[in-house]
């Protein structure tokens, strides 16, 4: 009796044994799992932020140097620069998008948007790839998918983007095409069906289910020499999913794939996109509002960075003060009352944090704005617990700066930015700017040439010219150099002018490099086809079928999609009131 009591009781306390090492052993593998997982999202946010700044700068400098009068060879190099440097950005973006999934930290941010402009920016991208290509891209969008939808927008592009960006990459001839369809089932969801279908080399049928795991890049053979990482898919995958969608591929190898993705999507209002025309890229260069009272403070060690972040502004009239360290940006805060301050992370000597820590002893409303190469899960709220009102992170995005200027720069101090031809655009304020870019590049040599000949009359009355110019397009700063240039030079202040002017041309010319990055390069096409636009309405209007193809044809590489596709679904009435809406023309009726 004994005995069996015994042995029963050993066996129990074996067992306990034996389960309490399990756990033991279990506990220290999870916790080791888990300090190698945060030890991995820390080298990732190490990782992200020192690749991510130089990216910034690489890209931001090829950019400007594109802009300048390159030889041809020359051009091709640095595009190949620019090209490299985005191509890195966004395998930086892959990799981190994946460990976010990793450690189920994918953030799905909801936001109304407009669905118009989603599909133009997405359409205008693919439109950009295919250019130079024999491949047809054909779209077709759902008229009656509402515009105002709740969603995150990033993200749904984001998918869009890597699959119809795999089908540039996968087709060499043939089509690509994109259909949109929506159906509403419930009152204010939409379920939009994107069907992205190519002519390309296609999947074979026991790849199929591989194509859309981590890091697995199917038929190697054939795909030898495309670039990819074998992220795109798994991404977009979650992303899908996260949102209560669904992708799927058919594909037959050699002829081509079909993928479809089934995404829900909330709706805000239900006025169709196509009668809300989004022609923002039209115009090209666009703002919502100027803000001439309001002043802006940007501080950033590093100087390309101001331009850019200054050039940016610009077009919002906004004035624009801008501080090398964090200490400067201190001081000029302490000395002067601004609206909205942008602020450098990472900063040699005082960081932004720091800074900002600062800021808050003594101007605690004072809406600061992080701005960060780092764009890692988390860094958000590390901003926001420090003190920072919200981020943007670089290289900035003009979209995200406006959303971030409408809502910190106060409501009485945004004034509508007058449309010249139409919808909200402020035309008036790329002009200026563009007009300003080309006295100011030949004021910076007329001034040269009059310091070379000692014409000093004549410095003064440039001078003079670019002061009042300055001050137009809001660079307060450099104005008011330009004023003590002036003074300098109705005083023939040899010394001084001698002293400040090489600095005051730099500087200039900084502003000038800034400039050139926010205005579009396509002046000239943004004219030919306003004339293209005429032309179409009066083929429309009298019902001539072949001058509204030829119409058609010219306006193919512009951002006219909306009226397109009203022609093309044989809508003519409708595009005619949207020529005449962006036209600024009276409606008949
Ligand atoms: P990658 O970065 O290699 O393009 P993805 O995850 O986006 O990675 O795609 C995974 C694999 O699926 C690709 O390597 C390719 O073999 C295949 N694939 C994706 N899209 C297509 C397509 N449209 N046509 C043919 N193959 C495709």
């Amino acid at each position: 009796m004994e005995i069996a009591y015994l042995i029963a009781l050993t066996i129990i306390l074996a067992t306990l044994l034996v389960q309490f090492t399990a756990i033991y052993k279990a506990n220290i593998a999870k916790e080791q799992a888990e300090q190698s997982n945060r030890a991995k999202s820390a080298f990732l946010a190490n990782m992200s932020h020192e690749i991510r700044t130089p990216m910034n700068a690489i890209i931001g400098m090829a950019e400007l140097a594109l802009r300048k009068g390159l030889a041809d060879e020359a051009r091709e190099e640095i595009l190949t620069i620019k090209r490299s440097g985005e191509n890195l950005l966004s395998i930086i973006n892959d990799i981190l998008d994946l460990s976010k999934i990793e450690s189920g930290k994918l953030e799905i941010v909801p936001r109304d948007y407009c669905f118009s402009s989603l599909a133009n920016d997405v359409i205008s991208i693919i439109k950009t790839k295919l250019a130079g290509s024999e491949i047809r891209f054909d779209v077709c969008i759902d008229g009656n998918i509402p515009n105002a939808l709740f969603g995150d927008e990033t993200r749904v592009r984001q998918i869009l983007l890597n699959v119809l960006s795999n089908a540039v990459k996968y087709t060499k001839n043939g089509f690509i095409s994109l259909s949109v369809n929506g159906e509403i089932q419930e009152e204010d969801i939409i379920h939009l069906t994107m069907s992205v279908a190519d002519s390309g080399i296609g999947i074979k049928r026991e790849d199929i289910s591989k194509a859309f795991e981590n890091f697995v890049q199917v038929d190697l053979d054939t795909n030898k020499g495309t670039e990819g990482t074998g992220l795109g898919l798994s991404i977009t995958k979650n992303l899908v999913n996260a949102m209560g969608g669904n992708i799927s591929v058919e594909s037959e190898y050699g002829k081509g794939s079909i993928f479809t993705i089934a995404l829900p999507q909330k709706i805000r209002s239900r006025e169709p996109a196509a009668f809300i025309r989004n022609s923002g890229e039209f115009m090209a260069f666009t703002v919502k509002f100027n803000a001439p009272d309001a002043a802006i403070l940007v501080v950033d060690d590093i100087k390309t960075n101001l331009s850019v972040a200054e050039g940016l502004i610009l077009p919002y009239k906004i004035q624009v003060d801008t501080a090398l360290s964090g200490e400067a940006g201190i001081e000029a805060i302490k000395k002067k009352r601004y609206d909205l301050v942008f602020m450098d992370h990472m900063m040699p000597m005082m960081d932004g944090v720091e800074a900002t820590r600062r800021i808050r002893e003594f101007a605690r409303d004072l809406p600061v704005i992080a701005l960060t190469a780092n764009a890692l899960y988390g860094v958000k709220e590390m901003f926001l617990s420090n003190g920072f009102n919200d981020f943007l992170s670089k290289p900035i995005d003009i979209a995200k700066l406006e959303a971030v200027l409408e809502k910190w720069i106060p409501k009485e101090k945004q004034l509508e930015a007058k449309p010249e031809f139409g919808i909200g655009h402020d035309v008036a304020s790329l002009q200026t700017l563009a007009v300003f870019h080309k006295d100011g590049t030949t004021k910076i040599e007329e001034i040269k040439k009059c310091l070379e000949t000692e014409n000093y009359r004549l410095y003064t009355i440039h001078v003079h010219a670019l002061k009042s110019a300055l001050t137009n397009i809001g660079a307060k700063n450099l104005a008011e150099s330009a004023s003590a240039l002036e003074i300098a030079g109705n005083n023939v202040n040899l010394e001084f002018i001698k002293m400040h002017t090489p600095k005051f041309l730099t500087d200039l010319k900084h502003i000038l490099d800034g400039i050139s990055i926010s205005i579009n390069e396509n002046q000239e096409k943004k004219s030919a086809s306003m004339d293209a636009l005429v032309k179409l309405k009066e083929a429309l209007e009298t019902l001539n079928p072949s001058a509204i193809n030829e119409a058609v044809d010219e306006l193919q590489d512009t951002q006219a999609d909306d009226i397109l596709q009203s022609v093309l679904v044989g809508n003519y009435e409708e595009a005619i009131v949207m020529i005449n809406d962006l036209l600024n023309l009276p409606s008949k009726g």
